[in-house]
């Protein structure tokens, strides 16, 4: 069923880049809770609901991240280094 996995699966950069700071096991874990684990997970992951409210998601946001879209913005636009 495509509603299974994440209508962003193949261009999230948590599931494709290979540069995307991360544990793998922590990814695997994510991969399986959220991306691939039906619609109601993947509408509910943080980077998600970023994207879809921002158009973009930058990488320090994770699935269960609990800051806001507005939250997120604000932290990436004060800390450069995330940038
Ligand atoms: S991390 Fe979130 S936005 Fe990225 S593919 Fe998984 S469920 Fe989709």
């Amino acid at each position: 069923m495509g509603s299974d996995i994440c209508t962003n699966y193949e261009v999230c950069r948590l599931v494709v880049a290979e540069d995307y700071e991360i544990e793998q096991d922590k990814k695997v874990a994510y991969i399986k809770n959220y991306c691939t684990a039906g619609i109601s997970k993947w509408t509910a992951c943080k980077r998600y609901i970023t994207k879809s409210e921002l158009n973009f998601c930058p990488d320090f946001v994770r699935p269960d991240t609990a800051l806001s879209p507005g939250e997120i913005v604000d932290k990436f636009d004060e800390d450069k280094s995330l940038q």
